[in-house]
């Protein structure tokens, strides 16, 4: 059976959605890998970056590259009106109440971190609990086991299914009084899982117990409302959300913050120094010590001008169709296995194919332009709990196309006869 599913001829994408046109928003999307147009198929690892952000660094650093906060001269202030804009922007793009709740960090690993060793440090003691589930990326699990090493705390991990769903009951058994904290991911970067975290933030606050939401994989494909979440914690890169490396978000409800101490200490987070004390800024200066990434954040905050004029519903809506037509086409691939057939999936297909290392899979892939990913994506325990080294992962974005999608099916079907 062919797995061509007629991209050309099925019904074409949501209205409104002009996808050449944003196709042209991403310069690098015109240019060949090994003599083919490429397929750049690895948002899940990073995504790329419109016009309007690369224009946005590159003014930054033409026209008024300068230290923030601290400068009275006119560089100074225009970098630092366009930094703290920007932040304005992730307080609206999430739904913050205030710009206070808005810690910029250097992405999802640092936020984590932030919070592990702040809040966590101050409120978890030897025997106190903490919960996270077996599908979490490393970044949501090893803060978490320093944290148990320093203090004497037990990690608990809520078990997933087959499908690659948790199961919630075992959650709610693991969830008792000496819970501290619960860190789980919005959407699974090694299966797509979207977690049905509502149902979960709900349940840990009926005991009073704060969670922690890593949604690395979630705000660059739906719109993500902290306030209506009503989580304590929310983590998030800069560079999966079209925006650059090296920058990173860190919601948290302002109570909390306000009572947590600062992590890391230098310039900017404190009010006075003297040898005998010092004394801190006010959020959400507190929690970002030494120089930021200052173009970064401002590139950030024109990556969320860019997805907000599009709009994430929009958004959502195109990939969802895009996942539905993928998920069939792959499934037509006789020896393809699907890892993650979550109900609710977000737009990552992990797979593994009978007889090929998914190495070997990427290799020719990217010899046709295509670009996958491949190996353990940072969830060692996600591959022990299906037996398996490595996956194949396409991620996919706005920008991606069912012709695409064809091409990644021409490209598998290729491979698998390199391999007969
Ligand atoms: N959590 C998840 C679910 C991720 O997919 C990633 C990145 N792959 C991270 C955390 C870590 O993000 P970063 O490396 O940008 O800190």
């Amino acid at each position: 059976m062919s797995a061509r599913l007629n991209a050309n001829t099925e019904s074409e994408y949501p209205t409104g959605f002009d996808i050449e046109k944003i196709r042209s928003d991403f310069p690098v999307l015109s240019r060949k890998v090994n003599g083919k147009p490429l397929v750049y198929l690895d948002n899940g690892a990073t995504s790329q970056k419109p016009l309007a952000v690369i224009e946005t660094l590159d003014k930054y650093y033409r026209e008024y590259n300068s230290n923030i906060h601290r400068g009275v001269h006119t560089l100074s202030e225009e970098a630092t009106t366009e930094y703290e804009a920007a932040r304005k922007k992730i307080k609206n793009f999430i739904n913050a109440n205030s710009t206070q709740e808005i810690v910029l960090t250097s992405g999802t690993t640092d936020a984590i971190n932030l919070v592990a060793q702040s809040y966590g440090r101050t409120n978890i003691k030897v025997d106190d609990e903490i919960i996270i589930t077996e599908m979490e990326h490393h970044s949501n699990i090893v803060p978490w086991q320093l944290l148990c090493e320093q203090t004497g705390a037990k990690l608990n991990v809520v078990p997933i299914n087959d499908a690659g769903e948790i199961i919630v009951e075992e959650f709610e058994r693991l969830l008792n009084e000496k819970t501290k904290i619960v860190a789980i991911v919005h959407i699974s970067n090694a299966l797509g899982t979207i977690n049905p975290i509502k149902e979960i933030i709900d349940l840990a606050h009926a005991k009073n117990v704060p969670v922690l939401i890593d949604g690395a994989q979630a705000v660059p494909h739906y719109k993500v409302d902290v306030q209506a979440l009503d989580c304590d914690f929310y983590c998030f890169s800069g560079h999966k959300l079209f925006g650059p490396t090296g920058t990173g978000v860190l919601f948290g409800k302002q109570s909390l913050l306000e009572a947590m101490p600062p992590w890391k200490g230098g310039g900017d987070m404190i009010r006075t120094v003297r040898f005998d004390k010092s004394t801190y800024n006010d959020l959400p200066y507190k929690f970002e010590a030494g120089t930021p990434h200052i173009a970064g954040v401002i590139g950030l905050g024109a990556a969320i001008d860019y997805v907000s004029s599009i709009g994430m519903d929009a958004i959502s809506a195109y990939e969802a169709d895009l996942l539905d037509y993928a998920t069939k086409a792959l499934s037509s691939i006789d020896d393809l296995r699907l890892i993650g057939i979550a109900k609710n999936k977000a737009s990552i297909l992990s797979f593994v194919m009978e007889k090929i290392h998914p190495h070997d899979l990427g290799t020719i892939l990217d010899q046709n332009g295509i670009a996958i990913r491949t190996g353990h994506h940072c969830a060692m325990p996600v591959m022990e709990r299906y037996k398996i080294p490595a996956t194949a992962r396409a991620s996919l974005a706005l920008y991606n196309t069912k012709q695409e999608i064809d091409l990644l099916v021409d490209g598998l079907n290729n491979v698998k006869k390199v391999f007969a």
